[in-house]
């Protein structure tokens, strides 16, 4: 391969993982060879190699092939000589403040960050790759998300510290990992003297482990203290991992202690997530915890609403009748990625055979979704989910039993019962152990009343909900 299509071929590689990124993991590859069916690089250091494997191997190898480089596999090994310093290896360490435009008034900051960014440590900032098309345009707000995306865009504003960590929590597919890349994409543009990490509380746990095997945990405890903005995604999974959790509480303490903004995600609440260690649970609730809920009707409107004028552009010429995007809005509920992969699939579908997107061809096309989203959940599946959550028993749901802590669950089956089915109060009443549908209702207004005040309560029935949701 010539020197020149790997230059395009790069060029290409910024536009899809993005400026940063490409930075700083592609630009530091040094290509040694493609033979074989193989296209070897060489990476400056084994975490290095082990990142762009895991993470950019894929991309590399579907560019290479749009310019006639066709090969099997992505071969990269670790240089025998380790640079001693980004400035000596030649290539642009890891930092967009070392590239990115300074708006005017940050230029000393920003020589101190690039000044900073020539240490050591900095040549290996781990962040994991962000979604070009996550940013704040793209997010359509609604009642559901409103409160987080405000949270959102006030951290992305980067003023001074008011809540830290700022925690979002919600089911899968409601926007978190979408408005924490929105937060990241802002801050490069916006504030490029900012050293902004955004990974997942996975790729947080690898790197940790990698940096324990190879004794660099000085190196790791450094370059994680070093940043200004810290996010970590999909925190739930470092519960009952417990020196993960140990050295993640210590990162975490040791950041908010110099005023360094994090933000986290789960998809619950901090004190529903089982198996995380007290402490690290109070202290990820002293921030704001911004709750995502479950998507409504309208917001599913404009998210299709949204995503079709997209797709008007990608397949001119096609006909939408009225009436589809309204009928999915209500008929797919689970949440926003399925909503898209139908948007996706109806408009691939009808662009191959040629014809008008008609509520029969959402019907025929969409089946297996539309079935899926037509689970209806069971008053049974509700009360045994309500019993467990507070771990009562079962037969106490539909038993005579008057004490508060049977009886307040069983009001939340109740209420639950109302809003996720469509039985009657009466029908309600009779496999609640044969109850007066007055006394249903009488449930149902009682939660309704306690979770304005109430806010575990609150909490409680909105975790239930959503797994009942899903
Ligand atoms: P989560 O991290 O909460 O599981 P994601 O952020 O990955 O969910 O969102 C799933 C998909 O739905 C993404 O493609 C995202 O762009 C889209 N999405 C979610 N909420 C919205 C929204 N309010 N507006 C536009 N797209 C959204
Ligand atoms: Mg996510």
């Amino acid at each position: 391969m010539t020197e020149d299509t790997w230059g395009r071929v790069c060029d290409e590689l910024q536009k899809s993982v993005g400026k940063n990124n490409y930075l700083t993991w592609i630009a530091p590859l040094k290509v040694i060879e493609v033979n074989d069916g193989i296209a070897a690089f060489e990476a400056p250091t084994k975490f290095m190699r082990d990142w762009v494997q895991r993470n950019f191997a894929e991309a590399i190898q579907r560019e290479l092939r749009k310019f006639g480089v066709v090969v099997e596999r992505i071969d990269l090994r670790v240089s025998s000589v380790r640079p001693v310093a980004p400035a000596q290896s030649g290539y642009a360490a890891n930092t967009v403040a070392a590239n990115a435009p300074v708006p005017a008034g940050n230029a000393a900051r920003a020589t101190a960050a690039r000044a900073k960014a020539a240490g050591h440590h900095e040549e290996e900032l781990p962040g994991a790759p962000l979604d070009a098309r996550f940013t704040f345009d793209t997010f359509v707000v609604g009642k559901p998300n409103e409160l987080a995306h405000a949270a959102a865009r006030r951290v992305a504003e980067a003023g001074p510290v008011t809540f830290n960590p700022l925690f979002l929590y919600g089911g899968v597919g409601l926007g978190k990992t979408h408005l924490m890349h929105a937060i990241a994409h802002e801050l490069q543009t916006q504030r490029p003297d900012l050293r902004v990490l955004y990974l997942s509380a996975e790729q947080f746990m690898y790197r940790f482990v990698q940096a324990l095997r190879e004794r660099q945990i000085m190196d790791f405890k450094e370059m994680f203290r070093s940043v200004d903005v810290l996010m970590v995604d999909d925190v739930q999974f470092i519960a009952g991992k417990d020196s993960t959790q140990e050295e993640f509480f210590h990162t975490f303490n040791a950041l908010v202690d110099q005023g360094k903004q994090i933000v986290i995600s789960a998809d619950r609440a901090p004190g529903e997530i089982k198996e995380l260690e007290e402490r690290i649970k109070s202290r990820l609730q002293c921030g704001l915890v911004v709750d995502l809920h479950p998507t409504d009707y309208e917001l599913r409107l404009g998210i299709l609403q949204t995503k079709t004028e997209n797709y008007r552009a990608q397949y001119p010429g096609l006909v939408l009748a009225d009436g589809v995007l309204e009928f999915l809005a209500h008929r797919i509920s689970t949440n926003v990625r399925v909503l898209e992969g139908a948007l996706t699939r109806l408009f691939a579908f009808a662009s191959l055979v040629g014809r008008e997107i008609t509520l029969d061809l959402a019907q025929e096309c969409l089946t297996d979704i539309l079935r899926a989203s037509d689970r209806k959940v069971t008053i049974e599946e509700i009360q045994r989910k309500v019993a467990e959550h507070y771990n009562v028993r079962l037969s106490d749901m539909i038993g005579p039993k008057r004490v508060r802590t049977i009886a307040r669950p069983r009001q939340v089956a109740m209420y639950l019962a109302k809003h996720l089915t469509t039985r009657s109060l009466p029908d309600i009443g009779r496999r609640f152990g044969g109850r007066d549908h007055t006394t249903i209702m009488h449930g149902i207004r009682k939660i309704e009343e306690l979770k304005n005040d109430d806010r575990q309560l609150a909490e409680d029935v909105d975790l239930l909900r959503r797994l009942l949701e899903n």
